[in-house]
C-alpha cells in the first residue's frame, strides 16, 4: 500500500501546443479511494497515464510512498492499471492473462502463482472460467478478469481508466460496488478516473474534479456537491445540474436584494446568509446559482419569492422536474404529489443557506 503525492505536474504534446495537464498538485493518502472526473479532454487519461509510467511527464514529481517514481518505468511503479477495453491477451486462456503479470514480475514458483491467481478469481467469482479465452466472456466476466489480473499481482496502487464505460447501466452499478468492496477488503489505494460525475460521487473518498488539464476541487463528495468552488465545479456537479442566473447585487439593510438583469425577479438574502457581505458586494453583478432541489414552491408571495411560470412537467417516479420560464434553462425538484401544469403560473422561493453567487470574472464562489 502507499501514498501518492503530486508536485506541479504537467504534461505537453505536439511541442507544447498541446498542454493536457497543467501544474496538477495532488496529496493522496495510503489506502485511499479517489475519483478522478471532468468533462472529455480534460487531462483526466493523461494524469492517469502519468501516474502509471506509460507516458512521461514533461514537467514536475509523482511519489508512490517516498520513492520519487517520476522516471520509472511502469513496471517498476508497483501500480496495476485497468484499462476500459479490458486489455486481455486474446490467445490466453483466464487462467493464462492472470498469471502472465506474476511470471513477468516476480520469481514466483508455478504452485504459488497457481494459488494467487485462484485466490484473485475466488474474490472475483471467476473460478469456473478459468479455462475459458476471452472471446468466450461477457463484458461484465471481462472485467472481472482484467480486475483479478491486477488483484494477483498486490500491487501498492490501483489505477482504473474509465473501466466500467463498455458495460451496460445495470452492470455498472453491479460492478460499482463490486470494486468498492474489492477496494475496502485490499486496503489498495486506488485513482480511479471516469467521465461520469454520478460514478465519481458514488465511489470516491474524495474526488477530483479537473478542467482544461487544470485542478479545479478535490474534495469528499458532500463537500464537493455543497460547496463548489467554482462555477464549473458548481454545474458539472449533480444532475440536473445547478440552475445559474445572472443577477446585479443592492445592499439593503444587512441583507442583499439580487435582481434578474433582465428584470425578471428580485429576490432578497437576508443578514443571516448576506450580512457580512452585503455592502462590498453592492453594485456587482454575479452569477446566482441554486440546485434544483432547492428550489421549492410556495404559497404567498414576498421578497424571498419568485413568480414565474411553469413549461414543463416531467415526472421521475420519485420526484417531479417542474421546467420554469427562468433564464434559458431553470429546473425545480419538487414532490411527486405537487403536479401544476404546463401554463401555470406558481411562486416559487430558493432556500437561502444554499444560494451561491459565482464572480463572473473568475466564475469563483463568493457566497
Ligand atoms: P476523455 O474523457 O475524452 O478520455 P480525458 O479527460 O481523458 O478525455 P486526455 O485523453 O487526457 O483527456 O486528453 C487531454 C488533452 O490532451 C486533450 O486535448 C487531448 O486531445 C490531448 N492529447 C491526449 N493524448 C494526446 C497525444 N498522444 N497527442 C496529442 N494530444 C493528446
Amino acid at each position: 500500500m502507499a501514498s501518492i503525492t503530486v508536485r506541479n505536474l504537467r504534461k505537453e504534446y505536439d511541442q507544447g501546443t498541446v498542454v493536457a495537464v497543467e501544474g496538477l498538485d495532488l496529496n493522496i493518502q495510503d489506502g485511499e479511494f479517489i475519483t478522478v472526473v471532468g468533462p472529455s479532454g480534460c487531462g483526466k487519461t493523461t494524469t492517469l497515464r502519468m501516474l502509471a509510467g506509460l507516458e512521461p511527464a514533461t514537467e514536475g514529481t509523482i511519489h508512490i510512498g517516498d520513492e520519487d517514481v517520476t522516471d520509472l518505468h511502469a513496471k517498476n511503479r508497483d501500480v496495476a492499471m485497468v484499462f476500459q477495453n479490458y486489455a486481455l491477451y486474446p490467445h490466453k486462456t483466464v487462467f493464462e492473462n492472470m498469471e502472465f503479470g506474476l511470471r513477468m514480475s516476480t520469481d514466483l514458483s508455478p504452485e504459488e502463482r497457481r494459488d494467487r491467481v485462484r485466490e484473485a478469481a475466488e474474490m472475483m467469482g471467476i473460478e469456473n472460467l478459468l479455462g475459458d479465452k476471452p472471446d468466450q466472456l461477457s463484458g461484465g466476466q471481462k472485467q472481472r478478469v482484467a480486475l483479478g489480473r491486477c488483484i494477483v499481482r498486490e500491487p501498492g496502487v490501483f489505477l482504473f481508466d474509465e473501466p466500467l464505460s463498455n458495460l451496460d447501466a445495470k452492470l455498472r452499478t453491479t460492478m460499482r460496488t463490486e470494486i468498492q468492496r474489492l477496494q475496502e477488503e485490499l486496503g489498495v489505494t486506488s485513482i480511479y478516473v471516469t467521465h461520469d460525475q454520478e460514478e465519481a460521487m458514488t465511489m470516491g473518498d474524495r474526488i477530483v474534479i479537473l478542467n482544461d488539464g487544470e485542478l479545479q476541487q478535490v474534495g469528499q463528495p458532500k463537500e464537493v456537491y455543497e460547496n463548489p468552488i467554482n462555477e464549473f465545479v458548481g454545474g458539472f456537479i449533480g444532475s440536473p445540474s445547478m440552475n445559474f442566473i445572472d443577477v446585479e447585487a443592492t445592499a439593503v439593510g444587512d441583507g442583499i436584494r439580487l435582481s434578474e438583469v433582465n428584470g425578471q425577479f428580485q429576490y432578497t438574502l437576508s443578514g443571516e446568509y448576506g450580512g457580512d457581505l452585503n455592502t462590498s458586494l453592492s453594485g456587482q453583478r454575479f452569477t446566482l446559482g441554486i440546485r434544483p432541489e432547492n428550489v421549492k414552491p410556495t404559497r404567498t408571495a414576498g421578497d424571498q419569492t419568485v413568480t414565474t411560470t411553469v413549461e414543463v412537467v416531467e415526472p421521475i417516479g420519485s420526484d417531479n422536474y417542474l421546467h420554469l420560464d427562468i433564464g434559458e434553462e431553470f429546473i425545480a425538484r419538487v414532490e411527486a404529489d405537487y403536479e401544476p401544469e404546463t401554463g401555470d403560473q406558481i411562486e416559487i422561493t430558493f432556500k437561502e443557506e444554499h444560494v451561491h453567487l459565482f464572480s463572473p470574472e473568475t466564475g469563483l464562489d463568493v457566497l
